[in-house]
């Protein structure tokens, strides 16, 4: 069976709930049984979600890449090149952390 804890979302995978939660120290009466279509809604999103977060492990190294190219200035077509990687990735990253944020509002995390 699957648990959640209700005031800090840690996931329990045992028979029965813990007396108290490992992560929040809550009685286990905090915690609630995930249904089925629950767990596997957060099965099925996690290699989902693990991509998002590769995803935004890159965007720091392809910001600098692009902020390094601008100062760089070699050439106006160099500088517009980088400033619109430096948009786009801006774009990926906020669109990539609504998605998440959304997955965690709609029980597709876990
Ligand atoms: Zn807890």
């Amino acid at each position: 069976m699957h648990w959640k804890c209700s005031v800090c979302n840690l996931l329990w995978h045992e028979d029965s709930p813990p007396e108290s939660c490992p992560k929040c120290q809550s009685p286990g009466e905090k915690y609630e049984k995930l249904s089925a279509e629950a767990w596997q809604l957060i099965e099925r999103s996690r290699f989902t979600n693990g991509l998002h977060t590769q995803l935004l492990c890159l965007i720091p190294r392809l910001k600098d890449l692009a902020e390094k190219g601008i100062e760089d200035d070699l050439d106006a077509r160099c500088v517009a090149l980088f400033k619109r990687v430096l948009e786009d990735v801006t774009y990926w990253e906020n669109s990539s952390k609504a998605e998440l944020n959304g997955h965690v509002n709609r029980g597709k995390w876990g």
